[in-house]
């Protein structure tokens, strides 16, 4: 997945960081792109219906873990701040927790604990981790 696939899957999102010429997406595998596609669309979904301006930042692997940064912005009064966020941050959270157990790179369920890819930690299955020829 690049930037560009992105901007153009997730049409009810805004990606200010990506056309100011910031990288948003740093994943290395396609793994998780099931889950990030289903709650970026849920994202955009919730952010037309809410009619507020949800702003990805950035969506990248840290420690084995899924991190998605967001930015909420043009949020009604009748809608409230709180009430749009916190409906947004649960599906930030559902969508790590799911990232949580499955692989990057192939997308299988995994269970086991990040391993070391190349010197960086990586949520990566048994098999991909010798595919990737770093099993220990
Ligand atoms: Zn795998």
């Amino acid at each position: 997945m690049t930037d560009a696939d992105l901007v153009e899957k997730c049409k009810g999102l805004d990606f200010v960081a990506w056309r100011g010429g910031v990288p948003v997406f740093e994943i290395q595998g396609d793994g998780w792109n099931e889950v990030l596609w289903k709650y970026l669309e849920l994202m955009g979904r919730y952010a037309s219906e809410l009619e507020v301006v949800v702003s990805i930042q950035q969506i990248k692997e840290k420690f084995g873990g899924l991190r998605l940064y967001y930015e909420l912005s043009g949020v009604p009064s009748t809608t409230g701040f709180q009430i749009a966020q916190d409906a947004l941050d649960m599906l930030v959270l559902r969508a790590e927790r799911e990232c949580s157990t499955t692989c990057e790179y192939c997308g299988a369920r995994c269970f086991d604990n990040p391993a070391s890819v190349k010197g960086w930690v990586h949520k990566v299955c048994k098999a991909c981790l010798v595919t990737l020829g770093a099993a220990s």
